[in-house]
């Protein structure tokens, strides 16, 4: 097979335009049926006869994509969802003594390779109807290679699997109770009270699944997983909802478990996470929603700079058509002959028992400032305070600036997204539409979109306001890290063009490092006091912040791109002997 059809009925509700598009088809036009209305009205495409014209994709580009699959793609399918819909080709495998992350963007088959190697989902090889037969095909299948070994030891009861799902906020509506019931009764190993410990989770035992935080639901789904008598655990976006502390406190955490009788698999965005993570990693590459293919097996290094590049020498594939680069040298300073759009005096706010103070600081136009601290310090009261949402107890605000603002929690509706982003429509097509992928979602509503989805719009709405000053607050929850890299170009060029300013609040280290002029640091005891300082320029801010944390990042040789130093190796020490926690 050369190309794959994918046909959306979903999305093809008209009898008419279904007659329509099959009567466009020149092989149609020749008597046979390349398209074909199905006696359920389905429409299904015959790919042994589609030449691949485009004719039909140009009349419904939201329900049908025609693909030609790469000439080297010599393997046969895993699995296939049915006809006309995904394909995977490959698995990753697991090996023991090792975490092995997965690294892809979204809807490019992570969920479905994850489900085969979990042994939830048994693979048909691309025959959909077929009836599900015992591991001995599985195994023929995979002969020669990795996954060989793997399926035998599955089919044998030698692998024993715990899963960390991805959506951890879905966890309340299955599960009630108290945290400690929860862990008590999924706890195999009679570790709970450890694992509690090590997770932080014992200031949280005694409170309700439904009333715990996301970041805190996040640790107990971890610790749910880890207390499984398993030898193969699957973590599924482990980092989301942590900020960067407790990201790497849970990436030691799953560091720490590993030994020669057990196996992780990790799928994360966070590229520095996964990085620091990870021994090893597959990349996933084809074309979201219709194809995935899992490459072989690379040390984490290479497999990130691979990723990076866009380009798989080993399979000679390219799947990106340009390379990401890091600048090597923080940024110079910029001059700041644009003038300031707002400053602050010393600010003092308090709220029940929280009491944030902000030093003197002030926002230049064109800038853009990564805001870096741990939950609960005040980010989210800080930006509110700027936006005269929220009024200060003392201290001034110099100018008042027109803010647009971006919450972490995305609020959904049943508008429909063509008409929230009428003004981007408008006017910024080709700055944010396009490159933030929405044409796809335009007649969806709201609350049909999936977490990701909403995460764009959200942000493409906030940027088509008239303002001074774009406040996002984690804009790259739920992005996959292609898409993070994607938005941080998007929102560069975008204040660029209009001279304003952009304040980011994320905790991915990488879209900071990537996005930032400058840094404004919080500092200070969760939900008692925070404390701001800033802006920094990116050495001083950064340096001020990782020591906080207690690590260094050095650059990648190749790439330039961040990396997390391990913990006392010689230039984790040389570099904090130095004072340079940001590259020596
Ligand atoms: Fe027919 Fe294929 Fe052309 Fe579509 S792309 S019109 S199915 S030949």
């Amino acid at each position: 097979m050369t190309r794959i059809a994918i046909v959306d009925n979903e999305k093809l509700k008209e009898m008419q335009l279904k007659q329509y598009i099959a009567s466009i088809c020149p092989i149609n036009r020749t008597g046979k049926e390349c398209i074909k209305i199905e006696p359920d009205g389905k429409l299904s495409i015959d790919e042994h006869l589609c030449t691949g014209c485009g004719i039909c994709p140009k009349a419904a580009p939201l329900a049908i994509k025609i693909i030609n699959l790469p000439e080297e793609l010599t393997t046969n399918p895993v699995h296939r969802y049915g006809e006309n819909k995904f394909i995977l080709y490959s698995v990753p495998t697991p090996s023991f003594g090792k975490v092995t992350g997965i690294l892809g963007v979204n809807g490019i088959g992570k969920s479905t390779a994850i489900k085969i190697i979990a042994g939830v989902l048994k693979p048909n090889f691309g025959e959909w109807g077929r009836i599900e037969t015992g591991y001995e095909g599985i195994i023929d299948f995979f002969k020669g290679t990795e996954a060989q070994g793997f399926f035998e030891k599955i089919s044998k009861g030698e692998i024993k699997v715990a899963y960390k799902p991805q959506q951890v906020d879905l966890i309340p509506k299955t599960t009630k109770g108290k945290v400690i019931d929860l862990l008590k009764k999924v706890d195999e190993k009679g570790e709970f009270k450890k694992i509690a410990n090590e997770l932080q989770l014992d200031n949280i035992l005694n409170n309700e699944i439904s009333e715990i935080s996301g970041g805190e639901l996040q640790r107990v789904a971890i610790a749910a997983t880890v207390l499984k008598n398993a030898n193969l655990y699957i973590f599924d976006e482990p980092t989301s909802y942590l900020d960067i502390k407790q990201r790497i406190n849970v990436s030691r955490f799953i560091k720490s478990m590993i030994d020669e009788n057990n196996s992780v698999l990790v799928v994360e965005h966070d590229l520095v996470i996964l990085d620091y993570i990870c021994d090893l990693v597959h990349l996933i590459y084809g074309k979201e929603g219709a194809y995935g293919i899992v490459s072989g097996v690379k040390p984490v290094r290479n497999g990130i700079n691979v990723y990076l590049s866009g380009y798989i020498k080993e399979e000679n594939v390219r799947f990106r058509d340009s390379t990401i680069k890091f600048a090597e040298k923080p940024p110079i300073k910029k001059k700041h002959s644009a003038g300031i759009i707002t400053s602050w005096g010393k600010i003092e706010k308090k709220l029940g028992n929280f009491a944030l103070t902000a030093h003197k600081g002030s926002i230049h136009k064109n800038e853009i400032i990564g805001m870096l601290g741990e939950n609960g310090t005040g980010k989210t009261t800080f930006v509110r305070i700027l936006a005269s949402v929220l009024k200060q107890d003392k201290g001034e605000i110099s100018q008042k600036v027109r803010v647009s603002y971006k919450p972490q929690y995305l609020e959904s509706s049943d508008e429909l997204v063509v008409d929230v982003l009428k003004d981007a429509f408008h006017k910024h097509e080709n700055q944010i539409i396009h490159p933030l992928n929405i044409v796809p979602l335009s007649l969806k509503k709201l609350n049909e979109l999936s977490g990701g989805e909403l995460q764009r719009v959200a942000i493409a709405y906030c940027l088509q306001q008239d303002a001074d000053l774009y406040l996002l607050d984690e804009p790259s929850a739920y992005l996959d890290s292609e898409q993070r890299l994607i938005l941080s170009k998007v929102i560069r060029d975008f204040i660029e063009h209009k001279g304003a300013s952009a304040l980011i609040v994320d905790h991915d280290l990488l879209f900071i490092d990537y996005i930032s002029d400058k840094l404004i640091v919080f500092e200070g005891k969760p939900a008692i006091e925070g404390n701001v300082t800033g802006p920094f320029e990116m050495e001083e801010g950064m340096n001020r912040f990782l020591k906080e944390l207690s690590i260094t990042l050095r650059r990648d040789a190749e790439t330039n791109r961040p990396r997390v130093n391990k913990l006392d190796s010689r230039l984790d020490m040389e570099q904090k002997e130095s004072g340079k926690y940001y590259y020596s």
